[in-house]
């Protein structure tokens, strides 16, 4: 293996660009020559493929986003296309790659292997929702952008004696809601992997304002409903001076924090000393602070599991 390709698809996570850099540098320290590919696989197809050298990765491990853009682009599961992409890498020389995204993009890395080009997966989501690793390059950054907002709807909070209903992104996942929610104090956190009654949530922020504490913050993860919709129900049960606040897309954007650049450093260094190795179709992930690496096929049959203890301490906490 002499060429190595990277590429980021599916949707952007900060921390991205700490992972390209990562997999630029140790793959040109070891003497391997680096092509960036813009536009995910869109962009493979085209054949919008540079050159990257040391320089090209200057400046970028802090930055939010990625240099080598996304796409979504379904046609890719096609085989055609594919066959399209192989020449591209034949064009170009490249004999292995490194994909940055989500569980989607793990299905184009491994067509990609099983046509010969050895591709490994690194997993690039705000959300957290891939199995086989504890967490994924972003998700500390957006988790952290949601208690940062937690925290100043607080301070309004208080001083009206309000109820802020914050929704929080994440998918089908409810991590982002987790750890925020349990890092901004939340006095109740509403995620899909477990259950929920407005009723009882309505008591507990009741019980809440005869202790004296007559504020208080709802984070619901997107997946189970909107802000606003909760917001509804919640005040059919009581006033509580309701408001709701959707994050947004805020969550998908800025710098990285040190746990996504450390986080994403050693991944991309990590995939590429598996490529070296001859290795392809695998997902690297990190658990028990340990870099892991797994079948993609095994994540393709897996569901991600939400850190549950996180809900309990919420409630305890929060009693
Ligand atoms: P995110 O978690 O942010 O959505 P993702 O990687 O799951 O990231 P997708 O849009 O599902 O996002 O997939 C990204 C890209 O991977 C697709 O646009 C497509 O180019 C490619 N892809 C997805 N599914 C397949 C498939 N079955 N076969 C080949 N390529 C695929």
């Amino acid at each position: 293996m002499k060429r190595i390709g990277i590429l980021t698809s599916g949707g952007d996570a900060p921390g991205m660009n700490a992972a390209v850099r990562a997999v630029a540098r140790k793959a040109l320290h070891e003497g391997l020559e680096v092509y960036g590919i813009n536009y995910g696989f869109a962009g493979l197809v085209a054949g919008d493929i540079f050159q990257m050298d040391a320089a090209s990765v200057s400046d970028v491990i802090g930055v939010g986003g990625t240099m080598l853009y996304s796409a979504r682009y379904p046609e890719f599961a096609e085989e055609p296309t594919q066959l399209k992409g192989i020449e591209q890498l034949n064009k170009f020389g490249i004999d292995a790659l490194v994909v940055i995204g989500g569980d989607g993009s793990y299905h184009g890395a491994l067509r990609l292997t099983e046509h010969g080009y050895n591709a490994i997966g690194l997993p690039g989501t705000i959300d957290n929702d891939i199995p086989y690793t504890d967490f994924t390059i972003g998700f500390d950054t957006a988790a952290t952008t949601a208690l940062d907002a937690i925290d100043k709807l607080r301070d309004t909070a208080k001083s009206h004696e309000r109820t802020f209903v914050v929704e929080v992104m994440g998918r089908g996942a409810g991590d982002i809601a987790l750890w925020a929610g349990v890092a901004g104090g939340a006095s109740d956190i509403i995620i899909p992997e477990h259950d929920y009654d407005v009723k009882k949530v309505a008591d507990h922020l009741r019980s809440q304002r005869q202790r004296g504490q007559k504020h208080g913050i709802v984070v619901i993860a997107e997946g189970v409903m909107s802000a606003e919709k909760f917001a509804e129900e919640l005040g059919q049960y009581g006033d509580f001076q309701l408001r709701a606040t959707t994050l947004g897309h805020v969550q998908r954007g800025g710098s990285p924090t040190l746990r996504d650049r450390v986080l994403a450093s050693q991944m991309g260094a990590y995939a590429v000393e598996l490529l070296m190795a001859g290795k392809g179709g695998l997902a690297v992930g990190v658990l028990d602070n340990k870099l892991v690496n797994h079948p993609m096929t095994d994540l393709f049959n897996a569901k991600h599991h939400a850190e549950l203890s996180l809900h309990q301490l919420a409630d305890d906490l929060a009693y």
